[in-house]
């Protein structure tokens, strides 16, 4: 991987990193625990019951994201990025622009 390529690939991580901080941190709130006194309705405190369990989960999605990113930019400081953690060949460019993220090749991702 060029010089490059590696500011290319930290100036996405970073952003990627930034915005799932921000959206974590924005639905912080909607992830809560629907409290048991709200005075509203048995159907619309199911219906905030489901919204949370469902910001809950894309919550975990992404804090599992935001690990793979912050554990990819460490990769790129020791310049071993880009590199499959499985078979150690390189992982396809056109691969890295859609997961930046990604630890491992097309192949392994595949096997796994
Ligand atoms: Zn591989």
């Amino acid at each position: 991987m060029t010089p490059e390529q590696s500011s290319e690939f930290r100036a996405l991580l970073e952003t990627t990193r930034d915005e799932l901080s921000a959206s974590l941190e924005a639905t912080a709130d909607e992830a809560a625990p629907v409290s048991p006194d709200s005075s509203i309705g048995r159907l619309t405190r199911q219906d905030a019951m489901q919204a949370q369990q469902m910001a809950l989960a894309l919550r975990r999605r992404n804090q599992v994201r935001l690990r793979q990113i912050e554990a990819a930019l460490e990769r790129l400081a020791r310049g071993e990025y880009g590199v499959c953690l499985r078979c150690e060949e390189e992982i396809a460019l056109a691969r890295l622009r859609v997961h930046p993220e990604a630890p491992f090749c097309v192949k392994c991702a595949e096997w796994r």
